[in-house]
């Protein structure tokens, strides 16, 4: 395992079992939010936020009036966007940044207007808003073309312009962001060195190998092995194909036929040995403990923790948590920890390290949007390379971090110099899964999508 992938919880306070058995209720719990959610005819767009709109309609009010006939216009001559809202409602401070930003992209393009109807009550009455926040687009020349109730995100409120045939007339500026398509550094280890899936250097204890039509795939572990397996497709696909390293002789073995001892290692993270023989791995489990396991039970108990948005098995002490009503789950790594809010279609927590400090990064979403980021300083970078075509490609799960701020991130790119990508804002990384179908999603992960190499 390489560094940036291992969020190790130093200590193992409960023992295996208890602490298995808890993974177990909650795998399942989470499962069934998961399966709830995955139900048909529930809808994920960003205006069921409606729901969390304020209303400051009295009863007798009509509730959709647009009347606006008597707001005061002004006579420049750009468009004019008006958000009315507070500073206390979840989705009005949702608003808050799309309004800074589009005040900056579009300076001199159009005006942006936030004005708090609760620290100025007769503004509400005098746009003849109902409900916060509301949305009003008022063209060049002055006319009020369009409103909206509830969160409206920055790429629908620009789809709406575009709509009503207004023309900003400038690209936004391309947020600065820091990139690096071509290794500072070539990888310099042997191709056999390194674990076909995490990239970290093979101890030629634990060397396990996948025969594919392609070539000998290696991995550094049993582990890596079973999260490959996993990932795989092919409905004809067997274990017939791995072997693994017997630990007594260093000659490989069938992945089927070996006997495993099943331990910890001083972080607490499992350690997988693999033996030939069975009696070998009892000797060894008198010195350094564990469980003896045949290769089914391995491979059931392996499969026990997965990720809430890819499936595939994780180690705990690998994963980042991500909450979903108060029920925890985990993820391969923090793209996939955004993921869950895109496959479950509701609000997550996500607690994750800077790559670099280990200093806590927490991400709450809302309706597919990031909601609160803290620090809000936090960036991520997104493990990717460019193929043939230009075209981005994720170079897995492992290559994929959060820092707490963009100085963090660029001291960590310089020090992992065959690390390629680019820095992204969190809320970026979310709406690349938000964007995904129910299609893609049951296919994340799998084998090509996000390859290592
Ligand atoms: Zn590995
Ligand atoms: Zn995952």
């Amino acid at each position: 395992m390489t560094e940036e992938a291992t969020n190790r919880n130093g200590g193992s306070g409960s023992g295996p079992t208890l602490k298995l058995g808890i993974v177990l209720v909650l795998v399942i719990a989470v499962g069934a939010v998961i399966y709830a959610k995955r139900q048909p005819g529930k809808p994920t767009s960003v205006d069921a936020g409606a729901s969390e709109q304020v209303s400051l309609a009295t009863a007798e009010e009509p509730a959709n009036a647009q009347k606006a006939a008597t707001s005061p216009v002004k006579t420049d001559k750009v468009p004019r966007l008006i958000d009315l809202g507070a500073d206390k409602c979840i989705p009005c401070k949702m608003m808050a940044p799309i309004l800074d930003e589009l005040k900056k992209e579009y300076a001199g393009k159009m005006e942006v207007q936030f004005i708090d109807v609760w620290k100025n009550p007769g503004a509400g009455k005098e746009y003849g808003v109902q409900m916060i926040p509301t949305q009003i687009f008022y063209d060049a020349s002055g006319e009020e073309r369009f409103r909206h109730q509830g969160f409206f995100s920055k790429e629908d409120i620009l789809m709406k312009w575009k709509e009503l045939g207004v023309d900003l007339a400038v690209e936004p500026k391309a947020a600065e962001s820091f990139s690096r398509w071509e290794p500072a550094q070539p990888d310099s280890r042997p191709k056999d060195s390194i674990c076909y899936l995490c990239d970290g250097d093979i101890v030629s204890k634990t060397w396990t190998v996948m025969k594919t039509p392609a070539g000998e795939v290696a991995f550094c572990s049993p582990h890596c092995y079973i999260i490959t397996f996993a990932s795989i497709t092919d409905e004809d696909k067997t274990h017939e194909n791995a072997s693994v390293t017997d630990c007594s002789s260093g000659e490989l073995i069938p992945v089927t036929a070996a006997t495993y001892l099943y331990g910890m290692d001083e972080h607490g993270r499992p350690t997988i040995k693999a033996f030939a023989d069975e009696a070998a791995a009892k000797e060894e489990q008198k010195r350094s403990g564990g469980s003896i396991l045949p290769w089914t039970q391995l491979e059931a108990k392996e499969m026990v923790t997965r990720c809430g948005f890819c499936d595939r098995p994780v180690y705990p002490e690998d994963a980042s948590i991500v909450r979903i009503e108060g029920l925890q789950t985990w993820a391969c790594c923090v793209m996939c920890a955004l993921g869950v809010a895109a496959r479950t279609g509701k609000d997550i927590e996500l607690e994750a390290k800077d790559a670099l400090t280990g200093d806590p990064i927490r991400v709450k979403t809302f309706e597919g949007h990031v909601a609160e980021l803290e620090p809000p300083t936090a960036v991520a970078w997104g493990g990717a390379r460019k193929d043939a075509e230009g075209n981005i490609k994720s170079t897995g799960c492992f290559k994929q971090a959060f820092f707490s701020n963009e100085a963090n991130l660029k001291k960590w790119v310089e020090a992992h110099a065959t690390a390629t990508g680019r820095q992204m804002t969190i809320q970026q990384g979310l709406t690349a899964k938000m964007k995904l179908t129910p299609e893609q999603i049951s296919k994340a992960c799998k084998i090509g999508e996000c390859t290592p190499k």
